[in-house]
Order: C-alpha cells, then structure tokens, then sequence
C-alpha cells in the first residue's frame, strides 16, 4: 500500500495511475489528475477538486511532510553545532522536494477517503 501511495497508483485498484503525466515535469501539470482511473474506472478527479477546503487540507499535509523532514535532519545534526547550515539545507530539500511532497499529500488525502476494493 505504501509503495501504490508513492508510486500515485489508484487507491481502489492500485493499477492505474491517478496522473495524467506520470513525471512531475513539467511542473505546472504535476497536480493534474485523470478523471477516472484507467484500470478500475474509480472516479479520482472531485468537482470541487480546487475548492479552498481542498487544497488547505493539501496543504497541511505538505507542511507536516516538510515538518517531518526538518525534524528528520534535526536529529541528524542534534549532535554537532550547524544547526544553521542543517536548518538552511532542510529548507532547501523541502523546496527541491516540493512537487514530490505535494503529489505524496495528495495521494494520501485520497486514500484517506477511496477504499480498497478488498477492505
Ligand atoms: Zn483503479
């Protein structure tokens, strides 16, 4: 299941793609999804899929991902002094990781509320 929610795999099926473009490149169509998916026919795209609800509940999600990281590194560096060049460096993976973390909270969002057929 980890794997199918990494990969961007239906969360019904876990066979077809919820994406359109399976690369987060290019950037701009890397939140794209596909109406319906290919294997299973489950409907992925909402209607209120832009709706503000929707994307603030991305978007926390996304931050507790990037708090995630931050505390990750954090534990990393705890036991030396840089905790500048660690804070910096943390930032910058989260920035770099962006599209990815994105897609990641957004696949999680949707398995939270599409069943697996088998459960
Ligand atoms: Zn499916």
């Amino acid at each position: 299941m980890i794997a199918a929610i990494i990969k961007g795999k239906c969360p019904k099926c876990r066979e077809g793609n919820i994406y359109v473009n399976k690369s987060v490149f290019p950037l701009g169509k890397c939140m794209e999804l596909v109406d319906k998916c290919p294997v299973c026919g489950q409907r992925i795209k909402s209607k209120n899929d832009n709706a503000p609800g929707m994307n603030y509940a991305v978007s926390v999600v996304v931050y507790a991902l990037g708090f995630i990281i931050y505390a990750l590194i954090w534990g990393i560096n705890a036991t030396d002094n840089s905790m500048i060049y660690s804070f910096v460096f943390a930032t910058v993976l989260v920035i770099v990781l962006q599209p990815w973390l994105m897609r990641l909270s957004k696949n999680i969002y949707l398995y939270l509320f599409i069943k697996f057929k088998n459960e």
